[in-house]
């Protein structure tokens, strides 16, 4: 998912920067979008199913609009799975004694459904099965402390990967989990309004400038003084390194280290790792594109244009069966004469289930490539993510349960070969990483219970 919040000591357009800043992060979610907007006193909410574009047309848009608009969030939910339901669309509100609040979540609660099944035997009511709304309900439950008290006795309670934005009717708050898994940055603009959002882009979006990120484990807060801060709870930072693999727009930096730069590196130590002699490389496009620079950098081999990419075509994964995904893998790629007669090296960012790449691969073949070696800028993903990406189920991920070789076999490559673990922590970097999906060590804990209607 992706978050973003603003807060203007002067009266700003809201709505519309908070829908610019959302359309900039609709690659994070494209299932639901949502907005609050409060001048103070006036307290509006939309959200729904769909597209940024969609939700908001010029009527909905008007209809969260505040000429004295002071602070507002937003929120571009996805999820791959069932609770594409639209009371599941955030942001999320509730009325408490500090006021009616909005939240919204980007991430994963771990203990959510312990603290969620606690909250429930003490009488607490739920209206959807979100784990947000259990973070939302601790906050709101602890009527003696005020906002930010209340929001870091929260952060305390729940455990997991998280970056959320809160509002009342005259704060915004941001925070980011302990480790720092799930990011989320500062901006400000010329004229004083400051911008929390998941990722630089959306500072650009709205003409902000990027100030700093949140820091793990850090409670932000804006007010008529500006800018507060105050550590809750900071553990070893371990960022998701998906974030610079395939979920992060590539024009912008995360927790200091450029999304764009790392993906080329990633591509160049994977040549140095897994090199093999070829006429060209070619990316997957988009997510494939920074490594196969960097693959044809490396390796001296000519990178070319080989696959079309439909531009209205949106993310595959979002599509929520196998068949719908098949049919929109054609709807969005397509070979170009670049790959006729050519030994080619394909370059993406991960193989998931593994049926995108068969059938890329086999669109290759069609157009005449000789041969088709395959090469990924992450290492093989077995363990099912718990902090908020959702790559899948553990079953369905075709490397928990297949080696390299029976994978190349089935995507019918001539050869098949993945950056290793060590390779693509130093083509990142920066801090500490959390790479669980590949190792199955995950730095902010797992959950113990996972089916939340057992619980009620
Ligand atoms: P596959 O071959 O495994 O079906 O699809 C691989 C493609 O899925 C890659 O191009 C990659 O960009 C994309 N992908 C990356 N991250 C995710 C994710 O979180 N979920 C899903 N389902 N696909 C993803
Ligand atoms: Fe990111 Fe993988 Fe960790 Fe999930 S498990 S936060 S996708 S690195
Ligand atoms: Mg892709």
């Amino acid at each position: 998912c992706g978050v973003f919040g603003m807060y203007s000591a002067s009266p700003n357009d809201l709505a519309w920067l908070t829908y610019l800043g959302l359309f900039a992060l609709q690659h994070r979610g494209q299932e639901a979008a949502g907005m609050c907007v409060s001048d103070g006193d006036k307290f509006h909410v939309e959200k729904d199913l769909g597209l940024v574009t969609q939700v908001f047309d010029e009527r909905r848009l008007d209809s969260v609009r505040l000429p004295n608009a002071r602070v507002s969030i937003g929120h571009v939910r996805y999820s791959t799975t069932g609770s594409n339901l639209r009371f599941n669309a955030q942001p999320l509100t509730t009325r408490t004694n500090k006021g009616i609040l909005g939240l919204a979540h980007n991430g994963n609660f771990v203990n959510a459904l312990e603290v969620r099944s606690e909250m429930l035997s003490q009488g607490a009511l739920f209206q959807t099965t979100n784990d947000s709304e259990v973070m939302l309900n601790l906050i709101a439950r602890e009527s003696d402390l005020d906002l930010v008290e209340a929001t870091a006795a929260a952060m305390k309670r729940l455990r997991g990967g998280y970056a959320c934005v809160l509002m009342s009717r005259t704060q915004l708050l941001g925070f980011r989990d302990p480790h720092g898994v799930r990011p989320l940055v500062i901006g400000q603009r010329g004229d004083g309004a400051w911008v929390l959002a998941s990722e630089p882009c959306a500072l650009y979006a709205v003409g902000a400038r990027l100030i700093r990120d949140v820091l793990p484990g850090e409670l932000v807060w804006f007010d008529r003084e500006g800018l507060h801060s105050l550590t809750v709870e900071a553990k070893t930072p371990t960022p998701c390194s998906f974030e610079w693999i395939y979920f992060a727009r590539s024009d912008g930096a995360l927790d200091g280290v450029d999304i764009h730069e790392s993906r080329v590196r990633m591509g160049e130590q994977l040549a140095r790792e897994r090199p093999v002699e070829a006429d060209v490389v070619v990316p997957v496009p988009d997510s494939g594109i920074g490594a196969a620079i960097g693959y044809a950098r490396e390796s001296g081999i000519p990178f070319d244009y080989g696959l079309y990419k439909n531009p209205y075509a949106g993310r595959t994964f979002i599509a929520p069966t196998q068949e719908a995904r098949e049919l929109k893998v054609k709807m969005k790629l397509s070979p170009t004469s670049a790959v006729r007669g050519r030994r080619v090296i394909l370059v993406d960012d991960s193989i998931v289930r593994g049926t995108t790449s068969r059938q890329i691969v086999n669109l290759l073949r069609e157009a005449g490539a000789t041969e088709v070696h395959f090469r990924v800028s992450s290492p093989p993903i077995t363990h099912p993510c718990f902090y908020g990406i959702d790559t899948a189920a553990r079953k369905e991920l075709v490397a928990s349960t297949h080696s390299v070789e029976e994978i190349r076999a089935l995507i019918g490559a001539d050869t098949l070969a993945f950056i290793s673990e060590r390779g693509l922590r130093e083509a990142i970097g920066g801090p500490g990483l959390c790479g669980a999906c590949f190792t199955g060590e995950y730095p902010a804990g797992t959950p113990l219970l996972n089916d939340v209607d057992k619980l009620a």
